[in-house]
């Protein structure tokens, strides 16, 4: 029993481990917050990690191929 109990924990430390890689310092408290996350766990601080919307990266990419297009027809 005592075992399985120590296995268990071995196992939620090595979760909390690779949680720890997919976050980011708190740029208030620099505590580690999921990336993902729209506010701070710890002191509330609302945070955004320059997350850009999907709209914005297909314009760039549109943008990029139109000036592609233009470039080489040699306009
Ligand atoms: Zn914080």
């Amino acid at each position: 029993m005592d075992k399985g109990y120590f296995d268990f924990r071995k196992i939620t430390e090595q979760q909390d481990e690779l949680d720890f890689k997919n976050k980011v310092p708190c740029p208030n408290c620099k505590k580690p917050i999921p990336q993902d996350a729209t506010m701070c766990l710890y002191c509330g601080e609302e945070v955004y990690f320059h997350k850009k919307p999907k709209w914005f990266v297909w314009t760039a990419i549109i943008a990029i191929i139109v000036f592609i297009i233009f470039a080489l027809g040699g306009f």
